[in-house]
This record gives structure tokens, C-alpha cells and sequence, in this order.
């Protein structure tokens, strides 16, 4: 048995870039940048009026009322390229270019316009500067506004199309196949008979290796035959990047998952981890391409799939960020781990008002009870031999969502 950080540990070590590709803009929602992102112009590209109203010298608004004659108009897309005298005014809206010899905006709230005249009043005074947007204070040309290896979630979308990024550089996606073992299983369309049930792992597996950016093939039901399981990840083998079965790793008479990799030729890194759920977890490699034996129990499968296999997704695509985000929390109750290895409890994690966060462990019957699972958002660390007691402070780590 190894200790989990080991086993991690050994999984980065194992794992080899995938290179990038060209996306446009419009499908990179949720992947990882290949590229850092440069300013290719200043933010903003010129003096922005951050108001409607009119573009003044603030020495001319020093007493007011003031009147001002307007000669001209700035509008956002359109501006007024001339020089603004001692005693103008140019009326401007949010978003649009002040003009040459404006120093402030003062906003259309506080002046007045006088009918026909071509005439504005300002009704109170302003600093210089007011109201405008100097340009490149926000940003300038040339600067590293996101870097490679961060996920592209919604808000950076905004940057990357500012500054030109029609096509960006992202990780290629990993591409994964998931395969069930277990002469128990039928698929999710079928109504179970006697002494059968449904698969689900390959669906877990399959939603979160989704959430950790992979594309996924699942693999048709291959019973306990390791022939039929050999000839299956074979041909899985040459169009994937990662396989990733579930049961078939513990001691029984059909555990054949561990077999059929060593027939096709598998090195084995790891097949226990201090863990539990997860104890019988295997990492290994057949040629260059990554394999993953996770236990069969539905529990089991979650914690090993998101300890192991996606930290292994992760670091494929360069991701800079590469295990689940760690959170210290307060227990809500008794934690005890097992004497041997490091436990890791199913948990809601949730905000208290006074903004503590809180974990509730899940009232849960064992690895195979993925009801109670279905509520976790994150898992409690209790490091083997340990027990904490409610009111402790504990590290958790957060489920993918
Ligand atoms: P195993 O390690 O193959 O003995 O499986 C352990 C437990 O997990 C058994 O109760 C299996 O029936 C169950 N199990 C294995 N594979 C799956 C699956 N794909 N979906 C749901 N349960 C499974
Ligand atoms: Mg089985």
C-alpha cells in the first residue's frame, strides 16, 4: 500500500503532455490555455468618457452656472478629432473618445441645455480628469493578461475577444474510453434480471472526466471474460489517450481487470493505495497511453476517478492547476478515518452565515452507496489513524461541479 501523495505523485510523473490546438473563440468555454494572452492595444485604446454629458475644461466650470458654447458632438464609435477651446464644451457620450484640450466630463445630470441656443449651462463644477478613462490605465499594449495553463471560464471570455483572440491556443482534449467489468451489469436501458444490476460507473466516469475536459467513449459491457476484456481495451488502446475500467481489482474468483492488463503487456505503477474508499486502485501504463483500474463500488470510482485519474487529465493538458481545490472547514460532527489508511468522507460543504464553512458528513453505508453520494459536493481528509470531533477544523476537498 503506498500513501495517496505518493500515488499522485507517481501519476504526474507518468503523465506526458498532449500538445495544443486552435479553437475559435466560441468553443473555448472551459478549456485550458496553450498560450499566454497579450494585450495587442492599450485598455482603454484612447480617453474614455465614462458618463454621458459634456467634455469641459474644468478651469472654465470653476463658477457656475456656467455657460459653455457645445461645437461638437463625441459619440461612442464616432468621435470629434478637433482641438476644444477655453469656453466649449463637446457633448459626449459613455464610452466615446474626449477630445483634444477636454480635461473632465462633467455628467448630463448636472448642466442644462439651452433651446437653440448651442448653448450648455454647467450647473456644478468638476476636478480634472472626472469622469474619464485615461488611456492604458486599465491595461497596456504588450502586457500577459491571462496565462497558459488557466482554465478559460466565462469571465475571461471578455479578454481574449478584446484583444483579438478569434482563435485561441487550448490543450488538446484528452480523450478517454471507460469500460465496466462485472458479469452483473446490464446497461441503463435494461431492466436488471435476476441477480443483475445497472452500470453507472461508466457514467460517472464518464461526467467527470467530461468536467475535467476529456472526450469519452464508452466502452459496450465486457462481462468477467478476460479475453472479451483484453480484445476490447486493445482496440480502445490505439484511439485513446487513457483507459479507465472500474471493478475486477480485489481478490475475488472474477477479478480479472489486473490480468487482462498484464496480458497486454501493462507496467504496473501502483495497485493499493492507503485509502479508503479506494484501496484497490491500479495506475498503470500499456505502451505510452495511461490506465486506470478503479474499484468497482460507485463511491469508490468518485473519490479514485478525481484523486488519480483527473489530476492525470489535468496535467495532459498542462493545467496549472491540477488536483481538486483544497478548503479548511469546520466538522459538523465526528470524523474517524480507518487505522491503516487516509479517509476521505463524503461531505456537504456549505457557507454558515457567519462565514465559516461547514462539513456535514454524509450519513452514508459504505463505498457503495451512491444515493447518499448524489448530496456530496466535496470530501473530508481524515488522515489514517485519526478521528477529529465536531467543532475541528478539517482539510476537505471540493467535488467538480
Ligand atoms: P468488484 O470490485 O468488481 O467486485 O465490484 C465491487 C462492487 O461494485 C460490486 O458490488 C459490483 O456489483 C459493483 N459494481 C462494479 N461495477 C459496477 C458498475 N459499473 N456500476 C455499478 N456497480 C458496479
Ligand atoms: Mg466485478
Amino acid at each position: 500500500m503506498i500513501p495517496v501523495a505518493d500515488a499522485i505523485q507517481i501519476v504526474l510523473q507518468q503523465t506526458s503532455l498532449l500538445g495544443t490546438e486552435s479553437v475559435p473563440i466560441g468553443e473555448v468555454l472551459g478549456r485550458i490555455l496553450g498560450e499566454d494572452v497579450i494585450a495587442d492595444s492599450d485598455l482603454p485604446p484612447f480617453d474614455r468618457a465614462q458618463m454621458d454629458g459634456y467634455a469641459v475644461r474644468a478651469a472654465d466650470v470653476e463658477t457656475t452656472p456656467a455657460r459653455l458654447r457645445i461645437v461638437g458632438e463625441s459619440a461612442a464609435g464616432a468621435g470629434w478629432h478637433h482641438e476644444m477651446k477655453a469656453g466649449e464644451a463637446v457633448r459626449i457620450m459613455t464610452g466615446a473618445p474626449v477630445p483634444q484640450g477636454a480635461d473632465s466630463v462633467q455628467q448630463v445630470e448636472l448642466t442644462r441645455e439651452l433651446n437653440g441656443a448651442g448653448t450648455v449651462e454647467i450647473l456644478e463644477s468638476v476636478q480634472i480628469g472626472r469622469s474619464i478613462v485615461r488611456r492604458a490605465a486599465e491595461i497596456k499594449a504588450g502586457e500577459t493578461v491571462l496565462r497558459a495553463g488557466e482554465e478559460i471560464n466565462a469571465q475571461a471570455i471578455a479578454t481574449l475577444a478584446s484583444f483579438g483572440y478569434a482563435q485561441v491556443q487550448v490543450a488538446r482534449r484528452p480523450r478517454v474510453a471507460v469500460m465496466a467489468t462485472g458479469s452483473e451489469l446490464v446497461d441503463v436501458g435494461r431492466t436488471p434480471a435476476r441477480d443483475q444490476i445497472r452500470d453507472s460507473n461508466n457514467y460517472t466516469i464518464e461526467a467527470y472526466a467530461k468536467l475535467a475536459g476529456a472526450t469519452v467513449e464508452r466502452l459496450p459491457l465486457a462481462g468477467d471474460d478476460t479475453e472479451l476484456l483484453k480484445k476490447q481495451m486493445a482496440a480502445a488502446l490505439e484511439r485513446c489517450d487513457m483507459l479507465i475500467t472500474s471493478g475486477g481489482v480485489s481478490m475475488g474468483v472474477y477479478d480479472f481487470t489486473k490480468t487482462a492488463f498484464r496480458e497486454l503487456g501493462a507496467e504496473i505503477f501502483f495497485e493499493r493505495v492507503a485509502l479508503r474508499p479506494g484501496k484497490p486502485t491500479v495506475f498503470g501504463k500499456i505502451g505510452d497511453k495511461l490506465i486506470f483500474g478503479l474499484p468497482g463500488n460507485p463511491v469508490s470510482v468518485a473519490v479514485t476517478f478525481n484523486l488519480f485519474a483527473r489530476t492525470a487529465l489535468c496535467a495532459m493538458q498542462a493545467a496549472t492547476e491540477k488536483t481538486l481545490p483544497e478548503v479548511t472547514t469546520v466538522l459538523a460532527q465526528n470524523v474517524k478515518a480507518s487505522p491503516d489508511r487516509d479517509s476521505y468522507l463524503p461531505a456537504v460543504l456549505r457557507t454558515e452565515q457567519d462565514g465559516r464553512m461547514l462539513a456535514e458528513p454524509l450519513k452514508w453505508g459504505g463505498s457503495s452507496d451512491f444515493v447518499s453520494f448524489a448530496r456530496a459536493n466535496g470530501l473530508i481528509i481524515v488522515p489514517a489513524g485519526g478521528a477529529f470531533a465536531a467543532g475541528d477544523r478539517a482539510k476537505c476537498l471540493r467535488l467538480p461541479a
